[in-house]
């Protein structure tokens, strides 16, 4: 599995490509912004997407999901839940302080459970409500390596504010507990902004979530 994470956007979200290298299938995960960079990071790579998704519908998560939709033609998925949220982009947008981005078609078709694939790999949905109603993780599987994208549900020693529209700290943690402390610790985990972590030092040693 070929992943490829960077920073994009004034908030410095973590964007993502995961691909499969022997058929160049690629998912894109959360393209906040800085659409050119994306672009030519899956040039290079010679990537076919074949899905766009999110961890949730913040702008910072979605600011250029609109121009990557529309040049790669690849379905633009969030789960439902977060779907008030990117029709209050420009509301978002005021409270960030940027420009309000173009906007695109998303699918709410992210469901709990579902596995989307993407050549050999299969991608894992995991919704895990808290930060936003809508929030998902992603276990992103080929042969025998993994990964998890935590988008804002948890950091490197954090977790994810709750203090935002539609957040809830309780189901938060619950969250965490339950869907992901649950996986391999051995299991690295992109984070939505920062550095990465795994399941196993966050269960040790995170200050704000730990299993007794
Ligand atoms: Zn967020
Ligand atoms: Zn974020």
């Amino acid at each position: 599995m070929h992943i490829e994470t960077f920073p994009v956007g004034p908030l410095g979200c973590n964007c993502s490509i995961v691909l499969d290298p022997q058929s160049k299938d690629a998912i894109v995960v959360d393209p906040g912004g800085d659409f050119d960079d994306i672009q030519r990071r899956l040039q290079k790579a010679g990537a076919k997407v074949v899905a766009i998704v999110h961890t949730h519908t913040h702008i910072d998560h979605v600011g250029a999901t609109a121009p990557l939709q529309e040049w790669s033609g690849a379905p633009a998925k969030i789960h439902e839940a977060d779907r008030f949220l990117y029709d209050m982009l420009p509301v978002q947008a005021a409270l960030v302080g940027t420009d309000q981005p173009e906007t695109c078609d998303l699918e709410g078709s992210l469901v709990d459970d579902h596995v989307l694939s993407a050549g050999a790999l299969s991608m894992h949905v995991l919704h895990t409500p808290g930060h936003t109603p809508g929030s998902c993780c992603f276990v992103a599987k080929l042969g025998s390596s993994q990964i998890a994208f935590a988008g804002d549900t948890l950091f490197r020693r954090s977790i994810g504010r709750t203090d935002l529209w539609g957040g809830d700290s309780e189901l938060l943690l619950k969250s965490i507990k339950k869907r992901l402390y649950s996986l391999d610790e051995s299991i690295q985990v992109i984070t939505g902004h920062g550095p990465s972590t795994t399941i196993g030092e966050e269960r040790r040693a995170n200050p704000f979530v730990r299993l007794k």
